[in-house]
C-alpha cells in the first residue's frame, strides 16, 4: 500500500487533552491531523497548527469542517451526529460511524443493545422523567439502593447518583434516565479494543481502577489488572464480541465491573481514546492514540501487549485553587526513575480539573505503587 500522509486529512472534533495526545502521536507518522473546537486555548492547538474555530455541537460547523477532510473522528462523544450522518452520505469516512455515536451517546440505547445481544450488564429500567421513576418506586418495581443515570449528557460521573434511601430522592433530576441495580463491585476494570476497517482487531490487557481505602477520590489505574487469568480472558472475549457486534472502526474503551461473585458486567463504553489507556504511551505498547489513528487511515494495527507494568494517576487541580497553574514539586517527581509526566497545557487550574497524568512504569508493582503514592502526595497543581 502506498500512503501519502499530507494528502489524507484526518479531522478530529474536540481539541482537549485527548486531542493533544492524538496530535502528538500523529506527528510520529507525519499524519495530517486537523481539529475543530471553540478556540485556540484548547490543548491540541498547542501542538497542531491545523485548527478551525467552531462548535462541534453545531450542524453547520461540523459539516463545513468535515467536508474538507478525508476521515472525521472524535475525542468527545457529545458532537453533532446529524452532520456526521450527512458527511457519511457524501462519501466522507466517519469513524466511529455516526449511528454508533447515536447509540453510545444515549445510555438507555446502550443498555438496550447489551440486552438485545446478551451482553452481561446490570439489570435496568428506563424512565421518561422523575415522576415515572417515583411511581415505580412506590409500586415496589424499584428497591433501595439503586443507581440513577441520565440517559444523555453524563460524563466523568456527572449525571450518576446512588440512591440509598428516601432522603436521596431529591438528587434525581427530572429528565429521561435509567435505573440500575447496585452492582456488588470487587474491582472496576477497563478493556481497550481497537478495530480496523477490514475487521482486524487488537485488544490491550485489562486494567483495574483501584480506589484509595479511605479517600474515595484518589484513584490509581493499574496495568495489567491483578485479576485471575480466566477473568482476563473473559473480559477480552467480551470486548472482542462487542466490537465485532458493533462493527466499530477505531478505539472502543469498555468499562466493566468485576463482581464479588467473579462475574463481569459491562458498565459503559466510549468510542475514542480513553483515560484508562493513557499508560499505553509509556509502557512499550503501541499507544491507544497511534492505534486509533492507524485504524482511521486503514493502516495495520500495532502491538498492544505491554513490556512493563504501569500505574497511572490523574493529576487534578487542587482545592481551592483557581488561576494560573503552578506545578508544585515537578522537579522531585521528574527525578524518579520510571516516572512519566504528561501536562495537558491548560493554563488555568480549577478544583478537580484534569490537568495532566503521571504514569509510573517498572517491573515490580509494589515499587510502582510506592512511587505512585509519592507522586500523589507531593505533586500538586496549585495557583
Ligand atoms: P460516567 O459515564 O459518568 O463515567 P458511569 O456509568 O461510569 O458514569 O458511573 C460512574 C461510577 O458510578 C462508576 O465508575 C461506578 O463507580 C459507579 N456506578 C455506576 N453504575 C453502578 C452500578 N450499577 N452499581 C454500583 N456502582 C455503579
Amino acid at each position: 500500500m502506498d500512503f501519502i500522509p499530507s494528502q489524507f486529512k484526518i479531522g478530529i472534533l474536540g481539541a482537549g487533552q485527548l486531542g493533544k495526545m492524538l496530535a502528538q502521536e500523529a506527528s510520529k507518522l507525519d499524519l495530517n491531523i486537523h481539529f475543530l473546537d471553540k478556540d485556540k486555548s484548547f490543548p491540541a492547538a498547542k501542538v497542531c497548527p491545523n485548527f478551525t474555530e467552531g462548535d462541534f455541537t453545531n450542524y453547520a460547523d461540523v459539516l463545513n469542517f468535515g467536508r474538507r477532510m478525508n476521515v472525521v473522528s472524535i475525542e468527545i462523544e457529545h458532537v453533532n451526529t446529524k452532520a456526521l450522518h450527512q458527511l457519511q452520505s457524501e462519501g466522507i469516512q466517519v469513524f466511529p460511524q455516526a449511528h454508533l455515536l447515536d447509540l453510545i451517546k444515549d445510555k438507555g440505547l446502550q443498555k438496550l443493545f447489551y440486552q438485545e445481544h446478551q451482553f452481561p450488564t446490570a439489570p435496568f429500567q428506563l424512565f421518561q422523567n422523575k415522576s415515572a421513576l417515583l411511581e415505580a418506586l412506590s409500586d415496589s418495581k424499584i428497591n433501595f439502593p439503586f443507581v440513577v443515570k441520565s440517559r444523555t449528557g453524563g460524563y466523568d460521573g456527572r449525571g450518576v447518583v446512588i440512591i440509598h434511601s428516601t432522603a436521596d430522592l431529591e438528587l434525581i433530576l427530572n429528565e429521561p434516565c435509567l435505573v440500575e441495580e447496585m452492582a456488588p463491585i470487587d474491582k472496576e476494570l477497563s478493556v481497550i479494543a481497537v478495530r480496523n476497517q477490514d475487521g482486524s482487531c487488537m485488544i490491550y490487557p485489562t486494567v483495574s481502577m483501584d480506589f484509595h481505602p479511605t479517600a474515595n477520590l484518589v484513584e490509581f489505574l493499574i496495568c495489567p489488572a491483578t485479576i485471575p487469568t480466566e477473568i482476563e480472558d473473559n473480559a477480552k472475549e467480551l470486548a472482542k464480541r462487542l466490537v465485532d457486534k458493533l462493527g466499530i472502526v477505531g478505539l472502543l474503551a469498555i468499562e466493566m465491573f468485576y463482581l464479588t461473585d467473579g462475574t463481569i458486567w459491562i458498565n459503559e463504553i466510549a468510542p475514542r481514546p480513553h483515560n484508562s489507556g493513557h499508560h499505553t504511551l509509556d509502557n512499550g505498547a503501541t499507544s491507544q492514540f497511534e492505534n486509533h489513528l492507524r485504524a482511521l487511515c486503514g493502516l495495520p494495527l500495532g502491538e498492544t501487549n505491554y513490556k512493563e507494568i504501569a500505574v497511572m494517576i490523574n493529576i487534578l487541580g487542587e482545592e481551592p485553587y483557581i488561576g494560573q497553574a503552578i506545578y508544585h514539586n515537578l522537579d522531585q517527581v521528574l527525578a524518579i526513575e520510571g516516572v512519566h509526566v504528561h501536562l495537558y497545557g491548560k493554563t488555568e487550574t480549577r478544583p478537580y480539573r484534569k490537568m495532566g497524568h503521571v504514569t509510573i512504569t517498572g517491573n515490580d508493582l509494589e515499587s510502582c505503587l510506592e512511587k505512585a503514592n509519592f507522586v500523589k502526595q507531593y505533586f500538586k497543581v496549585i495557583a
